[in-house]
């Protein structure tokens, strides 16, 4: 792996940029001291080195691009950046042949992860299995310093095992797709209601915060919610439905967590507070 310094004035703190979530793209940088990696290239090669740019970081310098799945809104600027940046690519053997088929993979510096960890540069990383239409669909989680970041976008319902990988995080970049009424009543064709809200679909509003109540959650916990639904969601709507569910247990957003939205267009972006 190469270990190239981010960005002056960046080296420390651990960071995690969205720079783009939801159908129409999906790509998040997690830098740490002298590394960066991004996860997923759903956006163009173009967005993800201009956003980094504006972000102090430069994209050549990128130690591993990891794949979560082979959907398009995951890896629509692979190619590119590979090509580009002849930045390694990391994903699970599935979706590696996946990406093979796509004519994306089969360059030098592809790598199948064959545990569930790996170390690049100054952040570990470890991925677990999700449940979601795609051949081998995967959540990760990086660890830097006391920092543990949890991403967790496509899938279709958490298992105790996906909730045991979220456990401890002090930041989460976590799916809340879709309101079950607004999917039920909107204008999807009821196949693909069914598929979205099925169990290897996408996570509902109602699951992201139940699993926000479920997990180990640290004093310090910021929550980025993602890959929300342009048709089928609404940020006040998601609002509402976090504040209901974690209100009843006494939770307070901006007390005891803090939350943000992802955008497909803008970055949004979350800094490791100490406990
Ligand atoms: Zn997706
Ligand atoms: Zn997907």
């Amino acid at each position: 792996m190469r270990e190239n310094t981010v960005a002056e004035g960046n080296t420390t703190a651990f960071q995690v940029h969205v720079l783009a979530s939801g159908s129409k793209g999906n790509a998040t940088v997690v830098a740490y001291k002298n590394t960066a990696i991004l996860i997923d290239a759903g956006i163009s090669a173009r967005r993800i080195t201009q956003g980094m740019k504006a972000l102090g970081l430069d994209a050549a310098n990128l130690a591993g691009i990891f794949i979560t799945h082979e959907h398009s809104d995951h890896i629509a600027g692979l190619l590119q950046m590979v090509k580009q940046y002849d930045v390694p690519v990391l994903t699970r053997e599935g979706t590696m042949k996946a990406l093979i088929g796509k004519r994306i993979a089969g360059h030098q510096s592809f790598t199948v992860l064959t545990k569930a960890n790996i170390t690049v540069g100054d952040i570990s990383v470890e991925t677990f299995k999700t449940k979601h239409d795609a051949v081998d669909s995967m959540g990760i989680s990086c660890y830097g310093g006391s920092h543990k970041m949890t991403l967790m976008t496509d899938t279709g319902t958490i298992d105790d095992r996906m909730l045991r990988a979220m456990d401890e995080s002090d930041m989460l970049v976590l799916e809340a797709n879709y309101d079950p009424q607004m999917l039920r009543y909107g204008p999807y064709p009821p196949d693909l209601k069914r598929r979205v809200a099925g169990e290897y679909g996408h996570l509902s509003n109602e699951s992201a915060a139940q699993a926000l109540l479920m997990m180990k959650r640290p004093d310090n916990l910021q929550v980025i919610l993602a890959h929300r639904s342009e048709k089928n969601n609404a940020v006040p709507v998601v609002n509402d439905t976090v504040h209901r569910l974690t209100g009843e247990v006494g939770l307070i957003e901006g007390k005891d967590f803090r939350l943000q939205h992802g955008q497909p267009k803008e970055c949004v972006s979350m800094v490791g507070q100490e406990a």
